[in-house]
């Protein structure tokens, strides 16, 4: 099948079965609904920029598996470039969209499970791989969006699954039978799962002997029987249903994370991917977590340059783009959004062959990377937030704008230099609000913090490959000391 359009996307949601909740309701029709709609119009997008001749070379490549075009968001890595041109796209769709556009989890997925269900099958002489690619040309032939699934609630963080009160606390296997396994358990924090066809489902950790039943990998379609969404709020959100598109900074593009319950879910043997082997969850984890820690270098830093644009405009509307101090803070996050870029494409350059064949990005650097994206925007925030100014946060709705008391006040004190009038000013600040606190500040500031793993994951993965006894022996060296 073609690539699918934006809108042949749209109505392929649309036809979907789908069991997602909202604010204590049912939501009928989320494809529709205002506060989730933005998050589908990233996804959209991701489809129409593929069939553009402009955008061609970045968003679609040839698939490895069938030689068919593919969106290269659904790609198995085939070389260093590879790698690189993902990092590209990133950046570009952060810098369209201004929010987290969801789709790099099956990239990063699909890439992570190539490598592993591969080690797996040559070890125990499984079919992993051979499930894997079936699904993976199911996906690139339907053009199809899979999100992903892999943090676990944990309850008690000092045990181990199996020994927690409640076993359902890491997603596990409750039934075996002839033709699959029945899985039950949650996953939290789910990227645009409201807008994928399929779900990947990944272990949270490495695991040892005796959490056999946690160690299962699998995808099923979103609308599988047992599978409920419960969908996070996020700051302002409520803006999206008061028709004032100005109060809401970045009125067509959002994110979306659910609570997605797995409620007694039945996986077909053709769709699992792992089943058991528990030495294998943490290196199905660790290199997931690597590849998203280095997509974290695109897309923030694409996200990052709407943040410096919008807090530069508001400067210009200010009258102060000359004034020394302002200039700055803006060359400060460049420096800082540029760093965090640097350091997704230099995991990406030092990429290398895994045994499957497929391209795995240097993990030291990408999770330096991902520990500078815990920080950087941070910083980047607090400068937008300094040039932007206390009205940032104390101008009037849009809905005083349009009255016909106050309007005409708003219009008059609310005007910046040089002709600006109070309108353009407004809509300039708002979205400095929402980059900052509104609701892309959840894909922009706490998701740099948390999302691909919070920052002591990371500490704890450049201890364990900085070759800190190596370094010892440069010292000793220099030094003329010898070794005990
Ligand atoms: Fe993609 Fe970034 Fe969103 Fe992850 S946080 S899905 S890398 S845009
Ligand atoms: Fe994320």
């Amino acid at each position: 099948m073609p690539l699918m359009t934006g809108d042949q996307y749209v109505e392929s949601i649309r036809k979907m079965n789908w069991n997602i909740y909202m604010a204590g309701k049912k939501v009928e029709n989320h494809v529709d609904n205002p506060v989730l709609r933005p998050s589908l119009n990233c996804l959209r997008l991701s489809y129409d920029m593929a069939l553009m001749p402009e955008y061609e070379d970045l968003l679609t490549t040839t698939s490895n598996l069938t030689g068919h075009k593919i969106n290269r968001f659904s790609t198995i890595h085939q070389s260093v470039d590879d790698l690189i041109k993902k990092n590209q796209m990133q950046r570009l769709m952060g810098q369209m969209t201004g929010s987290c556009f969801q789709r790099c989890v099956i990239c990063d997925g699909s890439n992570a499970l190539y490598a592993t269900t591969y080690e797996v099958d040559q070890k125990y002489g499984t079919s992993y791989f051979e499930n894997f690619k079936k699904f993976m040309i199911h996906v690139q032939d339907e053009d199809l969006i899979v999100g992903g699934a892999l943090t676990d609630p944990k309850g008690d963080r000092t045990i181990p699954p199996r020994q927690q009160e409640d076993p359902d606390m890491y997603l596990h296997v409750v039934e075996r039978r002839p033709d699959g396994v029945v899985v039950r358990g949650a996953k939290a924090h789910l990227t645009g799962i409201t807008n994928a066809h399929e779900v990947f489902v990944m272990p949270t950790m490495a695991l040892k002997p005796g959490d056999e039943d946690y160690a299962i990998a699998f995808a099923v379609p979103c609308d599988t029987p047992g599978i409920t969404m419960i969908v996070g709020r996020q700051s302002c959100d409520t803006r999206k249903l008061e028709g004032c598109p100005i109060d809401c900074g970045n009125v067509n593009y959002g994110g979306v994370e659910a609570l997605t319950i797995f409620d007694n879910v039945f996986v077909p043997n053709e769709r699992i991917f792992l089943n058991g082997e528990t030495e294998f969850a943490g290196v199905v984890v660790e290199r997931f977590a690597g590849y998203h820690r280095n997509s974290y270098g695109g897309c923030k830093s694409g996200v990052g340059d709407c943040v410096i644009g919008a807090a530069a405009l508001v400067a210009e509307y200010n009258g102060v783009s000359k004034v020394s101090h302002i200039n700055d803070k803006l060359i400060e996050m460049i420096h800082l959004n540029e760093t965090l870029y640097s350091c997704g494409i230099a995991s990406a350059t030092l990429g290398t062959k895994t045994a499957a064949g497929n391209y795995y990005i240097d993990n030291l650097l990408a999770n330096v990377c991902k520990q500078n994206v815990t920080r950087f925007p941070y910083e980047i925030c607090r400068l937008a937030e300094d040039i932007a100014g206390g009205i940032m946060v104390t101008a009037p709705s849009e809905k005083d704008l349009r009255n016909e008391v106050t309007g005409p006040y708003i219009e008059k004190y609310l005007k910046g230099a040089n002709g600006v009038d109070a309108e353009t000013r407004l809509r300039a600040l708002r979205l400095v609000e929402n980059l900052t606190l509104g609701t892309a500040a959840v894909g922009f500031r706490t998701e740099s913090m948390h999302g691909a793993g919070s920052p002591q994951a990371q500490r704890i993965m450049i201890r364990r490959q900085a070759d800190l006894e190596g370094k010892k022996a440069f010292a000793r060296h220099l030094a003329g000391i010898k070794e005990f």
